[in-house]
């Protein structure tokens, strides 16, 4: 009897429709992206000519708004369909790692927790390319542990007072408006203590003071609120729940991590064994030594545990179910494995693996960056941890 057939059986095989999507965004990925990888970007960005003829293609390929709802005129895939477009796209480094917006603008979803008014001012907006947003929560002293946060956000009247500053916010210079989180009691960090506002990037008080230069493209930005005033209709919900609705956000970016690495590690895979094939060393060619072999043979485990991960936890929330520690389980996995791989990769090509010809230091450098961003590994083991604790204590 097969999987198909056994009324009991797991089935593990993507749904027909998903499986034409994956080979589509392959197809993509090996002809658009893969051939200009190493020079679509300027400055840090997509160059604006790639950018408009990708934006071209994805609409040509009907991946135009794919993350976006279909009450607000996107495709509202589901997360098993995204994580196999996330998981097709991380093949390749020719797009930036956070954020490729030649599929539509990136909509961030605590911005689908606005209310009516808010929407038309903000949402719809985006949606339509109009408007660009960041998201500024991390601080100079608290960025892991945002409960911690000192930006305050006091409660005058009709308004909001907001003091603080701001770390590490990506797309800042951009952005015609942020989604804020600021403490409005101290007293109770996150749990309570946290709201969201949406601030207009144009508001006196706002001031950008510089750029962060790092190892990866980014360059998120540090942003002073000195006496910024926000009016009381634009904060994101009731007040306190401003952690509530990062964490949903969360969820679902910590499964876009660890889709994103399937599709790292399987490039590292095409990579590191065509290398190992080609390059003869001592008489033999790498692939015929136990050394190399067993990098190859680990990176394709974790692909595939991963893969199961992965999909198990986007076909769970699909089905409208808590996958928070699966999330934290996909981001860790992922965003560590994913590292390894690139690292594996790299040692098998020698010092080609550190020419920036070749992908391979990208992806090294980018994965490595993932471990830290939107939630250190340790921090999320320790949280993984309480769940641990919880369950079988
Ligand atoms: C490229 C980039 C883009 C970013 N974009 C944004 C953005 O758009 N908006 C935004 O709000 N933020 C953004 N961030 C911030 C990012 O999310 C934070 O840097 C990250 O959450 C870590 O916070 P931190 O740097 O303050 O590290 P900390 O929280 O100070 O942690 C430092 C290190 O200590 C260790 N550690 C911390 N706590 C524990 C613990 N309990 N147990 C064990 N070890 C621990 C971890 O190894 C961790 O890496 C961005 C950062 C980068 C680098």
């Amino acid at each position: 009897m097969d999987a198909q057939s056994a009324p009991d059986g797991l089935n593990f095989e993507l749904p027909e429709e998903i499986r034409m999507l994956k080979d589509a965004v392959r197809k993509f990925v090996d002809r658009e992206l893969i051939p200009i990888e190493r020079t679509a970007r300027e400055n840090n960005k997509l160059k604006p000519e790639v950018r408009k003829h990708l934006t071209a293609k994805a609409k040509e390929l009907g991946l135009q708004g794919y993350d976006v709802p279909v009450e607000y005129g996107g495709l509202g895939m589901g997360l098993v369909a995204k994580a196999t477009v996330w998981a097709e796209l991380g093949r390749s480094i020719a797009l930036p790692s956070r954020g490729a917006d030649v599929f539509g603008p990136n909509v961030s979803p605590i911005l689908y927790h606005l209310n009516d008014e808010q929407k038309k001012k903000y949402l719809l907006p985006t949606i339509r390319g109009e408007l660009n947003w960041c998201l500024a929560q991390t601080e100079p002293e608290a960025g892991g542990d945002p409960g911690g946060m000192r930006t305050t956000a006091v409660r005058e009247g009709d308004h909001y007072v907001i003091n603080g500053t701001k770390r590490f916010i990506t797309n800042a210079d951009e952005a015609h408006f942020t989604q804020l989180v600021a403490a409005t009691d101290r007293s109770k960090g996150s749990r309570g203590g946290i709201s969201a506002f949406i601030v207009d990037m144009k508001s006196p008080g706002v001031k950008l003071l510089r750029a962060q230069e790092l190892v990866i493209d980014d360059r998120p930005w540090e942003i002073a609120f000195d006496n910024v005033k926000v009016p009381v209709e634009d904060r994101i919900g009731e007040e306190g729940e401003g952690f509530a609705h990062a964490q949903h956000w969360l969820n679902v970016g910590r499964i876009r991590h660890g889709a994103r690495s399937i599709g790292v590690i399987e490039r590292c895979l095409e990579l590191g064994t065509k290398y190992a094939k080609e390059r003869v060393t001592f008489g033999k060619p790498l692939a015929d030594r136990q050394a190399v072999q067993w990098m190859l043979a680990e990176s394709f485990m974790e692909m595939h545990q991963l893969r199961l991960m992965v999909y198990d936890a986007a076909w769970k929330y699909d089905q409208g179910r808590d996958i928070r520690a699966e999330a934290y389980m996909a981001k860790i996995f992922g965003d560590t494995q994913s590292f390894h791989a690139a690292d594996r990769c790299m040692e098998i090509h020698g010092g080609m693996g550190l020419a920036t010809d070749l992908p391979i230091e990208k992806f090294w450098r980018d994965q490595r960056s993932m471990m830290i961003t939107e939630g250190p590994i340790e921090i999320l083991k320790m949280t993984l941890a309480r769940h641990v604790l919880r369950t079988y204590g």
